[in-house]
């Protein structure tokens, strides 16, 4: 078995250190994107199940969460058309993406509610943003590429999947929403067996 996986596991294994070497939310952001840049510089490592889009809405994969829930790594799948409410995220976050290209509305805080600033962007492969209550917390992410599903890699500063945050629906209403996550099985990060058989094995 090839080990393609392995950026992802160095990634994962980059993280756990840095989540106990620090909990400055600054510091985290500042170099989990180098690590989250790293990353998504090669697209040859996610397994295609992790990359496929859902024919209802965008698709939320996890990839690894962190036993003590300090992080977690996760796979966004949007297809043509697909967008997500405006929501928030409670915790730091960091959006890089790995395939194709997102658009981003941008929403500022106003007597705590969510106001479109008219603003928005388009992120393209390898672009990398940041989200937290301090940095800004609030926006709606869309499909906003021709050539197929768009795919991007997020990380949060807790078990994301499990956490209590806000969105508005049609309305403007605001209301909380848990997002959980579409998959029941993790990539198998851990086959090292490859590399270690290549050291030769006693006869
Ligand atoms: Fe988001």
């Amino acid at each position: 078995m090839t080990d393609s996986i392995r950026p992802l596991r160095e990634f994962v294994v980059a993280m756990t250190t840095l989540v106990g070497a620090t909990g400055d939310e600054r510091r985290l952001l500042a170099e989990g994107r180098q690590l989250l840049a790293r990353l998504i510089a090669l697209d040859d490592w996610l397994p295609a199940a992790f990359a496929a889009p859902r024919a209802d809405r965008y698709a939320q994969y996890l990839l690894h969460a962190d036993a003590l829930e300090r992080f977690s790594v996760l796979s966004f799948v949007w297809g043509p058309g697909q967008r997500t409410p405006v929501h928030d995220h409670t915790v730091w976050g960091l959006v890089g993406v790995l395939r194709g290209a997102e658009g981003c509305e941008e929403f500022s805080l106003s007597d705590g509610r969510p106001v479109a600033t008219g603003g928005q962007h388009v992120m393209q492969r390898g672009d990398i943003e940041a989200v937290s209550p301090t940095v800004g917390d609030w926006h709606r992410v869309s499909h906003a590429w021709e050539g197929g599903a768009a795919v991007s890699i997020h990380v949060y500063g807790a078990n994301i999947g499990a956490v209590r945050r806000h969105r508005l629906d049609d309305s403007g209403a605001m209301l909380d929403f848990v997002s959980g996550y579409d998959n029941l099985v993790l990539p198998n990060l851990w086959d090292r067996s490859a590399a270690v058989r290549a050291l030769g094995l006693p006869c």
